[in-house]
């Protein structure tokens, strides 16, 4: 039999074979940590294109809008 552990805590899952969990608890706290995980990634890229266009800006002749 495949022992199974939960993706959040990694202590052994006992019951279902498809129980990827200990409980609701764990996989709340797992997806939370997912969702920072993006949340750090899209503040990376957001830093990332800010440079970009402090470069372009840089490179471009200013507009005349008046
Ligand atoms: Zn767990």
């Amino acid at each position: 039999m495949e022992q199974k552990v939960c993706l959040h805590c990694n202590k052994e899952l006992i019951g279902r074979a498809d129980k990827k969990f200990c409980d609701k608890q764990c996989r709340n706290d797992y997806n939370n940590t997912q969702n920072v995980t993006t949340n750090n990634y899209i503040r990376k890229v957001n830093r990332i294109i800010k440079k970009n266009r402090n470069i372009l800006e840089e490179l471009t002749p200013k507009r005349q809008i008046h």
